[in-house]
């Protein structure tokens, strides 16, 4: 179970009776968080961190626990920062501080001495906000009464992001193929991507994958067709090559369950061995929340997974993307955005059907999909690049919307959405920052969860949306000279 360590400081200055409603009012804090974070994570209170050795081995503790997502810290008191230099140095942990205090009011007819140096936060808090500053640990500052709403939301937040940073650096990426030949926003620096983000990405032979396949039973496809049709309408008489995307995802099961691989990339141009592309395949399983990048794009596949995972629990959809037509109608400009295949069903609105159709590209037979039509609401849309000194995440503000008249010729799934501020210095912002072509579109995340992401990973953050102008597109331009 995901667990918050929350760390409260002080110090022996003020007496035994101080520091025992300190912690008590630590433990009250915890137990009425833990409440409001409704099984998103426990919160482990530790002992009032009194001195350094305290700091030490709390945050050891912390570090040490594989549930650990993250630590809060808090100083009920003044706690001298002295005493958390070396705890801090050593924390490998997300940094969440609450600057908050243990009374909403101040008790304006009953104030005495003893109760300021109780709750002073605004002093103690301030001295650890400068200790965290000094050493350079990114980290989010959360300020407000913990009862209150939006503070309650800022802490969910940060464990979404945290529990997802910590699946971050335990995820194992496997490339079958590589990079599409010629394509570069796809291709990165993989050891850099370890160093940051904690992705291991390796190659695996399709052969290996191939053989599994040859290996499925009938039995193993029967299961699969029954729960594609329990969850999908079929809208196909060519079942046996429904049933061969079926014998790939039963393979591929197989085999991330035993490499312990969370994200995987294909490639059109290496499906040597395989008669299809993987179509349902791919999309049932990043409906399971598998990463996905097509055409060897790691990096995407990685950031699904990872933003699928911060999305749990949470309303909306969340999944792989290409960019790929517009609809330019002035002052009404949409885009198209889909794949060749693998849209995720996590955006249906219409009961995704099983179809069989050609591909116009790949050699291959002809692959089963889900063909769909999009979610709609406000989202973003994210992708992550490459710069050569520097991974960049840029994060933009869409809003997703029904398909203005139907396809009834386009045999993929889509969605459709309006860019912001508006189509213009929307798309320019985009091209201008280097974003790519594939991105992760999301209805359940916003722009703070992306932020907040790329601070704790230490990754460029471009922000793109009703708050970006003319003025911005220039800066933009002017930082790629
Ligand atoms: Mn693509």
């Amino acid at each position: 179970m995901s667990t918050l360590y929350f760390l409260v400081g002080s110090q022996d200055l003020y007496g035994d009776e101080c520091l025992r409603q300190v912690a008590a009012d630590a433990v009250e804090m915890g137990k009425f968080l833990e409440g409001k974070l409704e099984g998103k994570a426990k919160v482990k209170v530790m002992p009032t961190i009194i001195n350094s050795e305290a700091c030490i081995e709390n945050i050891r503790a912390a570090n040490c626990d594989e549930d650990c997502i993250g630590v809060m810290c808090w100083m009920h008191t003044f706690s001298p920062a002295k005493m958390w230099i070396k705890g801090l140095q050593e924390l490998r942990k997300p940094l969440l501080h609450i600057h908050t205090q243990a009374n909403e009011f101040l008790p304006y007819d009953k104030i005495d001495y003893d109760f300021m140096n109780l709750n002073q936060a605004a002093h103690g808090d301030r001295e650890f906000g400068f200790i965290v500053a000094r050493l350079r640990i990114p980290h989010h500052v959360v300020a407000g009464y913990y009862k209150h709403e939006r503070v309650i939301r800022e802490i969910k937040r940060f464990a979404d992001v945290a529990r997802a940073l910590c699946a971050s650096r335990h995820l194992k990426v496997a490339a079958f193929g590589n990079n599409m030949r010629e394509v570069a926003v796809t291709d990165g620096d993989r050891v850099e991507s370890q160093i940051r983000y904690g992705w291991e990405c390796n190659y695996f032979a399709l052969g290996g994958l191939v053989q599994l396949v040859s290996k499925v039973t009938d039995a193993e496809v029967d299961a699969k067709m029954a729960e594609y049709t329990s969850k999908y309408t079929m809208k196909t008489d060519r079942i046996e090559s429904v049933r061969e995307q079926a014998r790939y995802e039963v393979a591929l099961d197989k085999f991330l369950a035993y490499n312990h691989i969370g994200a995987f990339t294909d490639t059109f141009q290496d499906l040597y061995g395989l008669k299809q592309l993987p179509g349902i395949a791919a999309q049932n399983l990043m409906a399971r929340g598998i990463g996905f990048g097509p055409e060897g794009d790691y990096k995407i596949s990685a950031l699904s997974a990872v933003l699928m995972e911060m999305s749990k629990g949470r309303e909306g959809s969340t999944g792989f993307i290409e960019d790929y037509t517009y609809d330019l109608t002035e002052g009404k400009e949409l885009e198209l955005a889909s794949h060749m295949l693998e849209v995720p069903p996590s955006f249906a609105s219409t009961k995704p059907e099983i179809q069989v159709l050609p591909m116009g590209i790949g050699n291959k037979e002809d692959p089963a999909r889900l063909v769909f039509d999009g979610t709609q609401g406000d989202g973003i849309q994210v992708t992550l690049v490459d710069m050569g000194t520097h991974f960049r995440i840029i994060c933009a503000d869409i809003e997703l919307v029904k398909q203005p008249a139907p396809m009834p010729n386009l045999p993929v799934a889509r969605i459709m959405y309006r860019h912001k501020p508006n189509f213009a210095i929307g798309t320019a912002a985009w091209c201008y920052a280097g974003g790519a072509h594939h991105s992760v579109v999301s209805t359940a995340l916003c722009r703070a969860d992306i932020e907040l992401f790329a601070r704790l990973t230490g990754t460029e953050f471009i922000a793109i949306g009703d708050d970006t102008t003319e003025a911005d597109l220039s800066k933009l331009a002017a930082g790629n000279c």
